[in-house]
């Protein structure tokens, strides 16, 4: 150590307790990286690697970024998942004794990031905590450094789960103990997660106000995250808010998958979110109010009277087209409140925030004029209860000018006559320069030069410049010589030195006073928050409720009614987003009715015929109901449901081996053991990952299961026909099927549900339809008549419940026994050319139970 120089000796300390940052460490007008750090950010950034001496025999590596471009280096560092240590110069360097004291003043991290392109307007910037509980469940915090909202919830299950959930928040940094982050590790490596390690948790008195109100077992998680928060930014967290505890049962609760399986917030071919239901429901216009439909589409209600109170303003909204058509003008011009007091918090917010944030506080009153005035009743109660914030207003419209600039130590951000000793410098620098345009009038006259003129640069001050023409006709006593040009001299005088002097200083001065002020002003403003965050959260679901009206209306949606049964009436449904996208072509709407004693369908039809669609079509209306909206459908009467259970496969699952099959298997292991009897379940095609018979066993035990021991409104698809028998047997499962039929000689899709299962031989009938050779189609239906004299001990033919035959013959064998069948029946024809062969072997290959009709008909093409 002692081998380095003093500052280099201060810098290794410094670093000691920033292991894991890169230390970007203020020297004068750059900060600079040493060592690793130096050899790593010089590749990860692309710049210019060079060496220190250090007073060593080695080297040092050093690079560097200067202080004014650095919020770009660092956000390309934290974009990556690395965290930056920023280092100032504590004291001025002109008052040092030796090495300038330096310290960290703020660590930016990928979860603490506030500022710049890894924040979205419309998303929040969660960082979360973690840690497990006595009961195996995840206790889980997170919260939003750049708006201050903060939440937390249990999550029941895993590390998994936990995962999972996070990511569904698009949460880039997670905290955790010791413990958690070796569970932990692997998967967060894979889903691009940075684990921090955070050893203590925020001092109990500091923290009461955030987490005082919380159920014990969630407290310690919460000060963890916290004191991470607080240790790593070293500032004021005044804009936190307490944290909110998401009790489950008053939640629809979806999990991750279900959500993605969805496609609520993202597409299953993740990307952007065209084609989500967020997308075809997002017509918010300010960011807050984007983020709030989020978390509603994350947390759709469970409690009818909450509903009900969205619903009723939606209902209002809609019956006044012009109230809404100016409050979207009002609302379009309210900025992100929640970010700008965050700013506010932070103390980074400059001149212009503080224009925004006034400008937004201008459109309150008159947004509140509008709803008091709208002669609706909720409407008018929603604008009784704005804070207009009208006090905070005032003091910005008195304090700052109508366009500061972007820095605020420009000057021009404070409006005259908000203090009067910034006033008099002003006016001392403003006479000052009215008294040079007097000047330079005097002196045109005085020499008689027109063109002569008085200006200003940095480095000479004020000068008079004479062009070189004019020069050797003139008396230049008075003019002592500045600064000579190609073309013209510039000089100063006795008089013009003096007031110089005077101007500069005001304006010196004046500046000074400002940023005082303006740093004054931001401390005041700190006081405000909690009021302008109140007010956020009024305007953004004001925001989201219009969204809510603008859809129901764009998209012809209806207002679903709650009953207290489990019951559920859907007429006329549509799936939304497949509609739109659909575009001109028309949707076929379709009903789902079920009712107590008839509450499970089993939908059949043919691949591509629609009954994912129809599935998925019934839980966004769920989804969407319970969040406070209209649904797309001419009726709906609904039951409050409790969770939503899907099993969905995207369509290249098809061609997925293995590990789709345990996809599937665990994502209906996860359904059956939550799901209640106020639960939606989907399953989608349940057991295609495997063989016919080993599919359709365990589809068959799983509907008993779900119809005796959960008795959740459940709608189950499949392509194995035999399990339509069971109607007979589950005395509330009804069969539906996904019609079609041939127009024109082609395959035309109905996608309308109809009652009963769907007809067995629609294989070979789509075949039929898509002018398949007739030998061909007579060959399949004899085949067809084979399979099923041999299946006569068929699955199927397992009675409900009854116990399995004491020698049962395998599955697998009675595949068998059908293909040599089959294939014996082929060898009878003579003289088989190779080429033939090849197909008979691939067809000899093939697993025709497991064969969907769409399959079977490229293959034979
Ligand atoms: P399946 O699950 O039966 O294979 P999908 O539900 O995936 O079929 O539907 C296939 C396609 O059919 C969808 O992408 C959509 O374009 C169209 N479709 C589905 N349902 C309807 C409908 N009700 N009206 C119009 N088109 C539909």
């Amino acid at each position: 150590m002692t081998t380095y120089t003093p500052m280099m000796q201060q810098y290794l300390l410094v670093k000691q307790d920033y292991k894991d940052a890169f230390l970007f460490y203020r020297l004068g007008d750059f900060y600079e990286l040493f060592f690793d750090d130096a050899i790593k950010a010089s590749q990860l950034l692309e710049i210019t690697l060079t060496a220190r001496s250090g007073n060593t025999d080695n080297p040092i590596p050093m690079c560097g970024v200067p202080h004014h471009s650095a919020q770009g280096y660092i956000e390309t560092l934290v974009s990556k998942g690395f965290k930056v240590a920023v280092c100032e110069q504590t004291e001025d360097p002109k008052h040092a004794k030796g090495v300038v004291k330096r310290e960290v003043v703020q660590v930016i991290t990928p979860g603490t990031i506030t500022e710049g392109k890894a924040l979205d307007g419309k998303s929040n910037h969660f960082i979360a905590a973690a840690e497990s509980n006595e009961n195996e469940e995840m206790v889980f915090a997170y919260l939003d450094v750049s708006t201050g909202e903060a939440n937390c919830s249990v999550i029941e299950g895993s590390a998994k789960q936990l995962i999972q959930q996070v990511q569904a928040y698009a949460i880039k940094e997670l905290i955790v103990t010791e413990q958690l982050q070796l569970l932990l590790a692997d998967y967060a490596e894979a889903g691009g997660i940075v684990l921090s390690l955070e050893t203590e948790e925020m001092d109990p008195v500091k923290a009461n106000q955030y987490v005082a109100h919380l159920p014990v077992q969630l407290q310690g998680v919460a000060k963890r995250l916290l004191q991470y928060v607080e240790r790593t930014q070293m500032r004021s967290l005044s804009h936190i808010q307490p944290f909110t505890y998401t009790e489950a049962h008053n939640f629809l609760r979806i999990d991750t998958n279900s959500k993605r399986n969805l496609e609520l917030i993202q597409s299953i071919r993740g990307g952007d979110s065209k084609g989500t239901l967020l997308w075809l429901l997002d017509e918010t216009v300010t960011a807050m109010g984007g983020r709030k439909l989020k978390q509603w589409m994350h947390q759709p209600l469970a409690k009818k009277n909450a509903i009900e109170a969205r619903q009723a303003i939606v209902t209002e909204l809609l019956e006044d087209f012009f109230l809404r058509d100016e409050l979207t003008s009002l609302l379009k011009n309210v900025y992100d409140l929640e970010r700008l007091a965050g700013r506010v918090a932070f103390g980074s917010v400059g001149g212009r925030d503080l224009a925004q944030l006034r400008e937004s506080l201008r459109q309150v009153p008159m947004i509140q004029q509008k709803l008091v005035t709208s002669g609706l009743e909720k409407c008018t109660a929603l604008g009784q209860k704005l804070d207009v914030c009208a006090d905070i207003e005032q003091l910005l419209a008195e304090a700052i000018t109508d366009q500061p600039p972007i820095s605020i130590k420009e000057g021009d951000v404070i409006r005259d006559g908000y203090n009067a000793q910034l006033d008099e410098y002003r006016d001392a620098s403003r006479n000052g320069k009215d008294w040079i345009a007097q000047l330079e009038q005097k002196e045109r006259e005085l020499t008689g030069i027109k063109n002569l003129k008085i200006g200003y640069n940095r480095v000479f001050g004020y000068y008079i410049e004479i062009t070189k023409s004019h020069l050797n006709n003139t008396d230049l006593a008075r003019f002592e010589r500045k600064q000579t040009l190609a073309n013209a001299e510039r000089f100063i005088t006795e008089e013009l030195k003096e007031k110089e002097a005077l101007i500069l200083n005001a304006e010196e001065q004046s500046l000074a006073l400002e940023y005082d002020l303006f740093v004054a002003l931001r401390e005041q403003l700190k006081g405000y928050i909690p009021r302008v965050q109140a007010l956020a959260a009024q305007i953004s679901e004001l925001d989201v409720l219009m969204s809510f009206a603008m859809v129901t209306d764009k998209y012809r949606f209806t207002k679903p009614v709650f009953h207290d049964g489990r019951a559920l009436k859907i007429i006329e449904g549509r799936h939304p987003v497949v509609e739109k996208m659909l575009n001109k072509q028309s949707y076929v709407p379709n009903d789902c009715v079920l009712t107590i004693d008839k509450n499970m369908m089993l939908i059949t039809g043919p691949n591509m015929s629609g009954k994912s669609t129809y599935m998925r079509q019934v839980a966004l209306i769920v989804v969407l109901a319970q969040m406070g909206c209209y649904v797309p459908a001419d009726e709906a009467i609904l039951p409050i449901t409790d969770q939503i259970f899907t099993r969905i496969g995207a369509a290249d699952d098809l061609a997925a081996g293995q590990s789709t099959f345990m996809v599937e298997m665990l994502e209906s292991q996860h359904a059956i053991t939550h799901a209640t009897k106020n639960s939606l379940l989907l399953f989608d095609e349940i057991g295609r990952g495997t063989s016919t018979y080993d599919g359709m066993s365990l589809a068959q035990a799983m509907m008993e299961y779900i119809h005796d021991e959960i008795g959740a409104n459940t709608l189950f698809s499949t392509h194995y026909h035999e399990l339509t028998d069971l109607e007979n047997e589950l005395s509330r499962l009804q069969n539906v099927h996904v019609s079609a039929t041939e127009q024109d000689g082609r395959v035309v899709f109905l996608h309308k549900v109809k009652k009963g299962a769907a007809d067995k031989s629609y294989g070979v009938h789509v075949a039929e339809l898509a002018e398949m050779p007739e030998t061909i189609l007579q060959r399949a239906r004899v085949l067809l008549e084979q399979f099923e004299a041999a299946n006569e001990e068929k699955p199927q033919a397992i009675n409900y419940k009854q116990e399995p035959p004491t020698n049962p013959q395998l599955p697998e064998q009675v595949a068998e026994n059908d293909l040599q069948l089959s294939l014996f029946a082929i060898e009878e024809e003579p003289a088989i050319a190779p080429e033939q062969q090849e197909v008979l072997d691939a067809l000899a290959k093939l697993n025709v139970m497991g064969t969907t009709p769409m399959q079977a008909m490229t293959l034979l093409y």
